[in-house]
């Protein structure tokens, strides 16, 4: 049996069999991949730390051919300092669900798991809001799938932007648009222009107001349920009204 050396993120756990677990990676160079570690629920399992939702680890993976199972784990990073905060916590689910529900198996997607260990990493840090956090992860998820929203021009005639903007389906769009949009300002734009345009330590380093988090909320959310046929969970458990 082969074996592969890998670091990855735990996207998803699954008990399986009596003490099994079943890990959703998301991996260097071998992109999503699903793996058992055996007897990971026993005591003492030296599984157990590795085998934990927001863990970051090196891995040496078995495979099988038909399935992957983890011969040794060890820690890099586990985000455990999120779960003291709600929010925080809902936020670091929803960017794992993200990164599972819209990444099929094995296609390589090393920036994408670059971009949830630096979201992870700066949601339990503290400090910044975790709204802005989400938003520059949202925008960048887009950038990586690359489905980069049109922020310059209206994304449906490409005429110029009018003073009352609106976001669409597709990005920025003028009064020739009927299908839904919602309002988003100058500012809202400018904090999209700067998550596009900087490299990924940096996607975190802007300032708005909460109002403005929303509106960049708002385009965000329409964009995604645009163009991912998947519901999220775990967007539920926050309550939107105080999203902002
Ligand atoms: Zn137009």
């Amino acid at each position: 049996m082969s074996s592969i050396q890998t670091r990855g993120a735990v996207l998803r756990v699954r008990n399986t069999g009596e003490a099994d677990t079943q890990l959703t990676l998301l991996t260097k160079n071998y992109g999503k991949i699903i793996v058992t570690a055996r007897g990971a629920r026993k005591p003492h399992s030296k599984f157990m730390a590795g085998a934990q939702l927001f863990t970051y680890s090196d891995f040496i993976i078995y495979d099988g051919g038909r399935f992957y199972s983890v011969a040794q784990v060890d820690l890099i990073e586990n985000f455990f300092a999120l779960r003291d905060d709600y929010t925080r916590l809902c936020l670091a689910q929803y960017f794992v669900e993200v990164c599972d529900k819209t990444t099929p198996l094995n296609a390589p997607c090393d920036e994408l798991l670059h971009l949830l260990i630096i979201s992870l990493s700066a949601l339990s840090k503290g400090g910044r809001s975790p709204y802005l956090i989400a938003r520059a992860f949202e925008m960048k998820f887009f950038q990586f799938n690359g489905i980069t929203p049109e922020i310059t021009r209206c994304a449906e005639c490409g005429g110029a932007l009018a003073r009352s903007i609106r976001f669409g389906a597709e990005g920025t769009v003028c009064e020739c648009y009927k299908r839904p949009a919602v309002h988003v300002s100058s500012a809202a734009l400018a904090a999209f222009r700067y998550i596009l345009s900087v490299e990924l330590p940096d996607i975190f380093k802007f300032t708005v107001d909460p109002e403005t988090l929303n509106e960049m909320k708002n385009a965000l959310s329409l964009f995604f349920k645009a163009h991912f046929d998947v519901s999220i969970n775990s967007l539920s458990m926050l309550d939107s009204t105080t999203i902002g």
